[in-house]
């Protein structure tokens, strides 16, 4: 097919979409075969594990393509009655939770009015977390409710859990906090 540069403009705007995609589209191009093949490209010699999106509580069933040892792909699961092989864009970028150039690796610091983030090391930074934690719990901690009915709580530390935790840290995570006292415990995955 020979297709000259205004008439792919021409087609991809009167298409009224402005990607190169919908241009060949537009100009008849049958696009079916080579997504096929590169879908078929991307997974080859690959050992398919499936597994669940850890992100909501829809819980898709997704499938993860590896090759030596190394995760190549995530996609939707076909077999899964309730996500039949679709995910949402933030299940579709699963792949980025294990891959991601992006991603901070070093905790940053900043102390109260500085202008530059210090990097910590884990170890001091966890200290600091369970060192305010336990102030705080500490400074609005309350055994009696004016009623004399006892509480035993505090409600000054929210517990947020990520959406990639697993429900056996969860668990855990639930447990430290009740057994502190801490009231609202909330995970992304619900909200
Ligand atoms: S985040 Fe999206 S893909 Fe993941 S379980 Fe929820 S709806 Fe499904």
């Amino acid at each position: 097919m020979s297709v000259t540069r205004r008439e792919f403009l021409r087609v991809s705007t009167g298409a009224g979409t402005a990607t190169a995609l919908g241009g060949l589209v537009g100009l008849g191009a049958n696009l079916g075969p080579a997504r096929a093949r590169a879908q078929e490209l991307r997974i080859r010699d690959t050992t398919t594990v499936p597994s669940i999106c850890p992100f909501c509580s829809v819980g898709c069933a997704t499938l993860i393509h590896v090759k030596d040892g190394e995760i190549v792909n995530i996609e939707g699961d076909p077999r899964s009655p309730h996500n039949a092989g679709t995910l949402c864009p933030k299940g579709a970028a699963i792949y980025q939770l294990h891959y991601n150039p992006n991603r901070p690796t070093k905790v940053l610091h900043r102390e109260p009015g500085a202008r530059e983030w210090e990097e910590w090391d884990l170890e001091r930074a966890m200290d600091r977390v369970a060192e305010l934690f336990g102030e705080t719990r500490d400074d609005t901690f309350i055994e009696m409710l004016p009623d004399g009915k006892r509480a035993m709580c505090t409600t000054s530390v929210f517990a947020l859990g990520g959406a990639t935790l697993d429900n056996e840290f969860n668990h855990i995570a639930q447990k430290l906090m009740r057994g502190m006292g801490v009231v609202p415990i909330e995970n992304q995955a619900r909200i």
